[in-house]
């Protein structure tokens, strides 16, 4: 989207908060090249700063006192990150120093700039669209390779591309439309209704669909799943917990009762970040719904994607276990057989038969390791099925703005597939294909709503 470009010069610190080789102070808008003219010396005097050079120097407050050596340089519009003049301040990377330079870049006539500002600005000057801004943050605030993998393929693109396919498939249909207005007298033989269901099929609903099947992935890699480990007491949920986070977090203890509350871990298994919840939880003496702790446990195997449940190969299955695995039995689980190191080898697991069924089970010893390996390739595949192959290529996925964009799309294109069946006037087709357009732009920023987009750039951070 073009917008107006702004006469504004807007700063911030561009690095994270803290101690640091380095620090940089953004500047971007039409006054960068003056205010670094007014601040910083050269440390060979240049009449004209040449774009994208790195010039070293001091830093210098408005008394031409010393702020800190630097490294500057001076992005010339329209080859930057904003299309606008930039201007990047290194200096080392102390927070108080960096707070000073902004304060003097401000003083000499910029503005602070405003949460994702810059990226916004790169935006409104058309230069990336709004999936690509989105992306932007992804990036930044990606918890594992998977999401990070999906961020840079929406920077580069990957996302914007599919939708703008889409789009222009939109487009020329309603250029056929339109003919058809214009020429009522000829408008079934122009519309020829058979051949546009065909075009809307394989060119739109078709990768509509499929882009929004698509969607889960992303939640998957963006959010991560929450695995509940569930069992009776003393099976081995926090040795099994430690054993996946390999460190010893949680308190393993041989006395049941003893962890103390709910324990929570993320761990990323084959690029899906993972929340690791232990429903331990408090144990008091009492009746035994109590002592099992199940109103915790049925807490949170509610909101769990995957439940490992877990029993006790030595001890056998018990009604302790018959009875918690009621909670879990329709939930997506994983039934899991721990401290196999006490078994010999290829013993069966007595009264298992009764939980398992024809349903496979993963045999583990929390305490050897042995079976870990097993345990998180069954559990990512539980997770991501073989819809995802992370392996092979970047994943492309909408977010939740975009699916909900998405949907929108696809229902006004089956409102236009029930008007084409039933031939209706061709304005009428219009009115559809033109809504299903605007649904598709807000996806890519072409008809955001304002608000919509001050909601996504207000959750960047400043200096982005
Ligand atoms: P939780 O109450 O289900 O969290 O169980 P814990 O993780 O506290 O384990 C209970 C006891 O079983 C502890 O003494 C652990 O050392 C022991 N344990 C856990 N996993 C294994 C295992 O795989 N093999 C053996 N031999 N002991 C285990």
């Amino acid at each position: 989207m073009a917008g107006p470009l702004t006469t504004e010069t807007i700063a911030a610190i561009a690095t994270p908060p803290g101690a640091g080789g380095i620090g940089i102070v953004r500047i971007s808008g039409p006054g960068a090249l003056s205010i670094l003219r007014a601040l910083f010396r050269p440390r060979r005097p240049v009449r004209d700063f040449v774009s994208h050079r790195l010039y070293y120097g001091t830093l210098v407050d408005g008394r031409q006192q010393a702020i800190d050596e630097i490294l500057a340089v001076y992005m010339q519009a329209p080859a930057t990150y904003t299309r606008e003049d930039v201007v990047e301040l290194h200096s080392h990377g102390s927070w108080l120093v960096l707070q000073t330079i902004l304060a003097e870049v401000l003083a000499a006539g910029a503005r602070a700039a405003g949460p994702g500002e810059f990226t916004k600005r790169a935006f409104l000057a058309g230069r990336i669209d709004l999936t690509r801004a989105e992306a932007v943050m992804e990036l930044i605030g990606a918890r594992s390779a998977g999401g990070l993998r999906l961020a840079v393929n929406q920077l580069q693109g990957g996302l914007a591309d599919r939708v703008e396919a889409v789009r222009q498939a939109l487009v020329r249909l309603l250029a056929v439309i339109e003919v058809a207005i214009d020429f009522p007298d000829d408008e079934v033989e122009i519309l020829d209704p058979g051949r546009l269901r065909v075009s809307l099929a394989q060119e739109v609903t078709g990768p509509l669909e499929h882009l929004i099947g698509l969607a889960d992935q992303g939640r998957i890699l963006r959010e991560g799943v929450q695995v509940v480990i569930a069992g009776r007491p003393n099976v081995g949920k926090s040795s099994l917990l430690n054993g996946l986070l390999q460190e010893e977090r949680a308190l393993v203890t041989s006395v049941p009762g003893t962890t103390r509350d709910t324990i929570e871990e993320s761990i990323v298994i084959h690029s899906v970040p993972v929340r690791l919840v232990d429903t331990a939880g408090i144990r008091e003496e009492g009746d035994r719904v109590e002592r099992l702790g199940i109103e915790r446990a049925r807490r949170k195997v509610a909101d769990a994607d995957l439940v490992l449940f877990l029993v006790d190969a030595a001890a056998g299955v018990g009604d302790d276990d018959r009875e918690l695995y009621r909670l879990v039995r329709d939930r997506d689980h994983l039934l899991v057989v721990n401290k196999i190191d006490r078994l010999d080898n290829g013993a069966d697991v007595a009264g298992l038969e009764t939980l398992a069924g024809i349903r496979p089970v993963v045999r583990i010893s929390a305490r050897t390791g042995q079976g870990l390996d097993r345990l998180r390739a069954a559990i990512h595949e539980r997770i991501c099925g073989d819809t995802m192959d992370l392996d092979d290529g970047l994943p492309c996925a909408p977010n939740v703005r975009h699916r909900a964009a998405l949907v929108s799309a696809l229902e006004s294109c089956r409102r236009l597939e029930k008007a084409l069946e039933r031939t209706e006037p061709a304005d009428l087709l219009a009115v559809e294909i033109q809504d299903a357009l605007d649904h598709l732009g807000e996806i890519v920023g072409l008809t955001t709503p304002e608000d919509v987009l001050d909601r996504i750039f207000a959750e960047f951070c400043i200096g982005k």
